[in-house]
């Protein structure tokens, strides 16, 4: 089986990215869209585009029927979901394959496994990956959940099962909260995600978002390519991520990633992952894996000169890994802004039309997006509308040269977060990358006043 044709099932800067990785591989690229995005980047620049549904993700970018009619169609012999929309929903992976369609991501049963925090904790654990104090599983009753409180020490933090992009979480400070908060939690979780399940942990009070960039061939063999360090978050959501994180020693990446990769292997994991820790005075926690690829794996591919999208696609088509952990070597620094279309301080969204733009460029300087000046930036979905990536051979060449960076972008007609990371990038905490993941919402409360 040779993949001639990828079907991509996404929109916006990774609809591109993928579309790019394919064609450097000879591959024929199909685009998906709604009918909001028609005059989309990535419509435009695929081989084959199908317009499956309104503008309302349910309708077209969650549609499994019209994705699967559009590859049936198109003649697509593979699916690439991108991140967010269906990328790691088990179920649609299982009915491409069943239809004889690569699916250019995990097997579906890691899928379901990681999708579902209870049991993606419990595999971890099993798997050897240290593991934040709390609940062994899901904590239904009160009296329980008081038990593992009183046994772990407050804060504890109550967390949904099916919980996602840092929604469905309760920190609990005191004794006399947590029944009121989980009864809130479980109603919650089961209105957003359909499943009331909830579990507990420490509330770490300082720590990190370091996370370990993963792929395994799906037949027992699995690197790591180092870390992402995550931290800088509003909302639990990131904001800017680097590599390699500012307080990581060779050491200690050197042994986390033996640990992850040892974990990969155990489990005939398949394509690109990523395994979260939270960070704290030297020691890792897991929180979460997330089984696709992450929103900002292009910090990953600047530090290790690997291109993540294609080998994902060489993976999916039955290749071995290119590389083995020998050959990866980490080198220089990266950094990526993400940039939305928000109110820089208010994060109001801010679609519309871009009336002009300019990109970044020069040496070492990469920016991902599907924007055009007259593009008309849809309200409908998420409001990231560029990533700019930055490599230094030091962290503060890299800082330097990202402010560079920053000075060249102009996205006129929306509002947007660039002047954000521009002040960002001023803080001396920043600049000496001492922030953990209460950094930012402080020093933007701290801001207001
Ligand atoms: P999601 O799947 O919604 O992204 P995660 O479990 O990955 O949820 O957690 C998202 C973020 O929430 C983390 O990056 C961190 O900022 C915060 N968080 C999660 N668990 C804890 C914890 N035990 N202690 C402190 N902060 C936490």
């Amino acid at each position: 089986m040779a993949i001639t044709r990828i079907l991509i099932a996404n929109r916006g800067e990774i609809a591109l990215r993928i579309h790019r990785a394919a064609h450097e591989m000879g591959i024929e690229t199909v685009a998906v869209h709604s009918t909001a995005d028609a005059d989309a980047m990535h419509v435009r620049l695929a081989d084959h585009a199908i317009c499956i549904g309104p503008p309302p993700a349910g309708e077209s970018y969650l549609n499994h029927a019209a994705i699967i009619s559009a590859a049936e169609i198109s003649g697509a012999d593979a699916i690439h979901p991108g991140y967010g929309f269906l990328s790691e929903n088990a179920k649609f992976a299982e009915i491409v394959e069943a239809h004889d369609i690569a699916w250019i991501g995990p097997k579906p049963e890691h899928i379901r496994t990681m999708g579902d925090k209870v049991a993606a904790k419990q595999t971890a654990g099993e798997l050897g990956l240290p593991l934040v104090p709390g609940s062994d599983g899901a904590v239904s009753d009160y009296d329980e959940a008081k038990r593992i409180a009183a046994e772990i020490g407050y804060p504890v933090i109550i967390k949904a099962a099916s919980g996602g992009g840092g929604r469905g979480m309760k920190v609990c400070e005191a004794e006399d909260k947590l029944e009121s908060l989980m009864k809130q939690a479980g109603s919650e979780a089961k209105a957003a995600f359909g499943d009331a399940t909830v579990y507990i942990e420490k509330y770490l009070g300082n720590p990190r978002h370091i996370e370990f960039q993963v792929f395994g061939d799906g037949n027992g063999n699995a690197v790591h390519l180092g870390e992402r360090d995550c931290s800088l978050q509003r909302r639990h959501q990131k904001v800017l991520e680097e590599a390699p994180s500012p307080v990581l020693t060779p050491e200690d990446r050197h042994r986390m990633g033996e640990i992850c990769a040892d974990a990969m292997r155990e489990m005939g994991y398949r394509g690109a992952g990523t395994i979260e820790f939270l960070w704290e005075d030297g020691a890792f926690y897991f929180i979460e894996m997330n089984t696709r690829l992450q929103v900002e794996h292009p910090v990953t591919e600047a530090i290790t000169g690997l291109d993540l999208v294609r080998e994902q696609i060489r993976i999916a088509d039955g290749k071995p890994l290119s590389v083995t952990q020998d050959e990866i070597a980490f080198k220089g620094h990266a950094i990526e802004c993400r940039i939305n279309a928000e109110d820089p301080w208010t994060f109001a969204p801010s679609p519309g039309e871009v009336t002009y733009y300019h990109a970044a460029g020069g040496m070492h300087v990469r920016v991902d997006s599907g924007l055009y000046a007259s593009y008309r930036i849809p309200p409908y979905y998420d409001s990231m509308i560029a990533k700019l990536i930055v490599y230094g051979r030091t962290r503060e060449g890299c800082i330097m040269r990202l402010r560079r960076a920053l000075e060249e972008m102009v996205i006129e007609g929306v509002k947007t977060s660039i002047p954000l990371h521009q002040e960002l990038l001023r803080q001396p905490d920043v600049l000496s990358g001492d922030y953990s993941i209460k950094w930012l919402e402080e020093w933007l409360k701290e801001r207001e006043r």
